[in-house]
């Protein structure tokens, strides 16, 4: 067990440190990106898209992972996952609407959890995002909410792709991605905001079947 705290605390550390890294880099890519934009105007800077784009890159994978440091203002309050569903859905549907996918939601049991609306927000978009991103065009997604135990249970479900065994075990590990444009971060958010709240992730996975992630949180 001692070393196993002792691993822990070295990963928190770490990650801490990596966050603080994140937060300097920031200004100073702010800067070069305005001077880029700026001077890009004259045309006189050759690659100007693909600097812009990659720059853009680096910009998100940073905001990914400030994400993690440990935000000023976590206010947690009762909800009804459904409400946060609801509201994730608003921002979400649109998306799926241009990359033709269907999303059915399905209301079994509803109890109110203790967590911080905004990052339970967080968790469902990165989880509905690697969903779209695994479904052909005319793919569904399937969300729903019942009760496990003493936990309230999300389970959103898609009929995409679905993962190795192999691709599996790695997943949410820092940096994991087996897509060209993915940075490997999404998952291991997920992770970190539900231990946050004291769940669990049970992720199942078929090739060519579909995948379905699950989210248990303590319901009081
Ligand atoms: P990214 O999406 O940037 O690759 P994630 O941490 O969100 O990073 O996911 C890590 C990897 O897990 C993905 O690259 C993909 O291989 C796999 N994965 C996650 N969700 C799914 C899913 N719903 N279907 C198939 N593979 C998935
Ligand atoms: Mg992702």
């Amino acid at each position: 067990t001692e070393v196993l705290l002792r691993n822990t605390e070295k990963l928190v550390y770490a990650g801490e440190v990596a966050v603080s890294i994140a937060h300097e880099i920031r200004n100073p890519l702010t800067t070069i990106k305005g001077m880029i934009q700026l001077s890009g105007k004259d045309s006189k800077l050759l690659h100007y898209d693909l600097i812009m784009s990659e720059l853009e890159r680096m910009n998100v994978i940073i905001s990914d992972f400030m994400i993690l440091g440990k935000p000023k203002e976590v206010r947690f309050s009762e909800e009804y996952s459904s409400t946060i569903i609801r509201e994730v859905l608003s921002i979400f549907q649109i998306h799926a609407d241009i990359n033709g996918i269907s999303i059915v939601s399905e209301i079994i049991q509803d109890e109110q959890v203790k967590c911080d609306r905004n990052q339970l927000k967080q968790v469902f978009l990165n989880i509905l995002r690697n969903a779209m991103e695994a479904l052909p065009l005319g793919g569904e997604i399937y969300i729903s909410l019942d009760i496990e135990g003493s936990f309230q249970r999300i389970r959103i479900a898609d009929n995409g792709e679905g993962m190795t065994p192999e691709v599996l075990s790695r997943i949410g590990k820092p940096f994991y991605t087996t897509k060209s444009d993915g940075n490997g971060l999404g998952m291991m958010i997920v992770n970190n905001i539900v231990a946050s709240h004291h769940g669990r992730v049970n992720i199942t996975s078929e090739i060519d079947k579909g995948t379905t992630v699950a989210i248990l949180l303590p319901i009081r």
